[in-house]
């Protein structure tokens, strides 16, 4: 019997950061495909139909702005975005093209895995079709099903859009979320731009949920870009 070993497919043009991140992923039991340019990366993710895409967005023939575009066109496997650019613009571009979380180079052994693990985790609810109903972080704990929302065993009394915020947040626990993509789901699409809905009620969420709302712990602030929710996993 052979071990079903999770796949991973890296797309990205230099040699010694391939090489860097196949020792690593291989070390810890995946299986690595590469590819070191951006046509090839959408072919072998048509034939292989890897479980996660690390993705370099400073590739020499397409774009990886433009290869998360043409991957969305028929497959939700979860994008990690690699790049080495400063630019916030080009982060926030490719998440708001649907890739699903991004590693600034350089990154360390412990933060690539720790990605992967959820892009897996994620992954797994996609190809079981199921969502979870509880969601716990330390004190935190949010039920779904019921929608309630419990600190230490007290009930918190959220607003609706306290709770819509918050329960997008943990549903996409450990992914960020861009501000716009956050805006969308919860005001509605004409309010992408108005930041300022989310930091005023970022804040009114934190002082509800964090011991220390200046230090949050569950609500986390991803400067640029957006919010991620960080659960016990
Ligand atoms: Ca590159």
């Amino acid at each position: 019997m052979t071990e079903y070993k999770e796949s991973i497919l890296l797309i990205e043009d230099e040699p010694q950061m391939r090489r860097f991140i196949r020792l690593i992923l291989q070390g810890h039991g995946y299986n690595v495909v590469e590819a070191e340019t951006g046509g090839k990366g959408l072919s072998e993710a048509a034939s292989r139909n890897p479980d996660v895409i690390l993705l370099d967005l400073g590739l020499p023939d397409i774009d990886g702005l433009e290869v998360t575009r043409r991957l969305r066109e028929w497959t939700n496997v979860p994008i990690i975005v690699i790049s080495a650019r400063e630019k916030e613009l080009d982060k926030v571009t490719a998440l708001d093209e649907g890739a699903d979380d991004y590693l600034i180079k350089p990154f360390g052994s412990g933060e690539l895995l720790a990605r992967i693990r959820v892009a897996m985790r994620h992954r797994a609810m996609q190809r079981s079709g199921q969502k979870e109903s509880v969601v716990s972080a330390g004190d935190l704990k949010i039920d779904f099903s019921k929608r309630q929302v419990f600190l230490s065993g007290q009930e918190v009394h959220l607003t609706p859009i306290e709770y819509k915020l918050l329960s997008l947040l943990a549903g996409n626990a450990g992914k960020v979320l861009t501000h716009s993509q956050m805006l969308k789901e919860v005001w509605g699409a004409n309010y992408a731009q108005q930041t300022q809905y989310l930091r005023v009620y970022m804040t009114q969420l934190r002082h509800k949920l964090e011991a220390d709302p200046a230090r949050p712990r569950f609500l986390i602030n991803e400067p640029g870009i957006g919010y991620r929710f960080k659960a016990d996993l």
